[in-house]
């Protein structure tokens, strides 16, 4: 272990790496600025433009290996997509999940559902987005889930609910957690979980029912009702029983993925800040001479930077293989609490302005306060380092 950790002492990037995917997504970006997402905010519509544009220059399948399609680059490289994505005022949120769900599938689904699976995935022509695990009445504790599914044969017949599924509409793929053995017939909590990857053409209308939920944020959320769904037994991923230790391999990902995408709305905010507190004047100068504008901005900067070289290293431990959940953890709470501050920041220095739509910050303050809550929320993870990192007692 401390020669795999003195390995990588030398390797966490620094400075604008992968400049040519920065530059590219930069480039992207510039085609869909402020109006579009105002305009599918309003609708609570789906960006089906930008996803298109983003599947067709390959950015949405870098992580999945070249065998299969894509283009087989570590983590780093999705992390630069997303973070760049944010940076610039766009919103990777209704396409992220596949960078992260593929992974399942990826490290525990055998060579014949790879082959089925992912050269669709990595073409665009198949859209794996959706992650069906939370439950209305189990909430962050994922093993008491009660979604149940039974085998009859070569199927499982699947019965229950999920709540707050994004992009449910919008993907013909969904990564389902269910329980496929009674949570009294198992020994540990943990156990008798299992993942099944539904295939959304076939389910709905079939046991399959979607419905949307109209929430602060576009995030194109659902809940999904499960009545004698009949998923086939090959397409579970990985062994019967095994799921949660499957679902929780990907947490580090997801984390570091939501961590990346916290870093780029930091970094819009404190730009949008610092350029507006240098025009508005007021009291004859700029806003931004006055300390009380100028220190939460800095504050927010330092933050920003601080947690980026966090999110640095989480990802450099993951490409190397080493255990990272605890890093993973922390660079999500620290990166989205900079990304909070930012957008805090960044309202108060637009004054009455912040409000208006046309400006884009209260729609981005939306969106990175859902961070505190999604997809963890933050006093879990204070939670997990207390417990795990610091050895105090467990508190559930
Ligand atoms: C926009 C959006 C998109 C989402 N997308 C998805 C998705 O695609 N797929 C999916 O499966 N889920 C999704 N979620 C669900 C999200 O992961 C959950 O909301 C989150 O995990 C928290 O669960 P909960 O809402 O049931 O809160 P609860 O578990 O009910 O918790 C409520 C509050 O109590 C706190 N709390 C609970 N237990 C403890 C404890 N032991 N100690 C301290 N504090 C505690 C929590 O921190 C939280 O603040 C999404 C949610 C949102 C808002």
């Amino acid at each position: 272990m401390s020669a795999a950790l003195d390995s990588i002492t030398h390797a966490v990037p620094l400075g604008e790496d992968y400049p040519e995917i920065r530059e590219s997504i930069r480039r992207i970006c510039t085609d869909f600025p402020g109006e579009y997402w105002r305009e599918l905010d309003a609708r609570g519509a789906y960006p089906e433009a930008f996803v298109k544009a983003l599947t067709d220059a390959g950015y949405l399948s870098v992580l999945i290996p070249e065998a299969y399609g894509g283009s087989g680059l570590p983590l780093r490289a999705a992390s630069v997509i997303l973070e760049e994505i944010h940076a610039a005022g766009c919103s990777a949120g209704a396409c992220h999940a596949q960078m992260y769900t593929m992974g399942t599938l990826l490290r525990h689904g055998s060579e014949e559902q790879k082959q089925r699976f992912l050269p669709g995935i990595a073409s665009g022509e198949l859209r794996l987005q959706a992650f069906g695990i939370t439950e209305p009445t189990t909430g962050s504790d994922t093993t008491q889930i009660k979604t149940r599914a039974e085998r009859v044969g070569d199927h499982y017949v699947v019965n229950g609910q999920k709540v707050w599924t994004s992009r449910a509409f919008y993907s013909d793929l969904m990564m389902l957690l269910v329980r496929t053995t009674p949570a009294d017939q198992v020994q540990r909590k943990t156990e008798g979980l299992s993942v099944l990857l539904v295939d959304m053409r076939e389910a709905r209308g079939n046991g399959l029912d979607i419905r949307p939920i109209k929430a602060m944020v576009n995030h194109n959320t659902t809940e999904i009702f499960i009545d004698n769904l009949k998923v086939p037994v090959a397409n579970r991923i990985g062994d019967e029983g095994k799921g949660f230790r499957y679902i929780l391999d990907g947490m580090n990902a997801e984390r570091i993925i939501a961590a990346s995408e916290a870093i780029g709305d930091a970094r819009w905010f404190v730009r949008k800040a610092t350029e507006y507190a240098s025009e508005r004047v007021v009291f004859g100068r700029p806003i931004g001479k006055n300390q009380g504008v100028q220190f939460p901005i800095a504050r927010a900067h330092i933050e920003t930077v601080a947690a980026e070289m966090m999110v640095r290293k989480a990802t450099t431990m993951f490409a190397a293989g080493l255990p990272c959940g605890e890093d993973a953890n922390m660079a999500k709470l620290l990166a989205t609490e900079a990304a909070w501050h930012a957008a805090e920041a960044c309202l108060q220095t637009h004054g009455g302005f912040g409000f208006a739509a046309e400006y884009d910050v209260e729609r981005k303050w939306r969106e990175v306060r859902v961070m505190q809550v999604a997809p963890v929320s933050t006093n879990l993870i204070l939670a997990n380092i207390a417990e795990h990192t610091l050895g105090l007692p467990r508190s559930y």
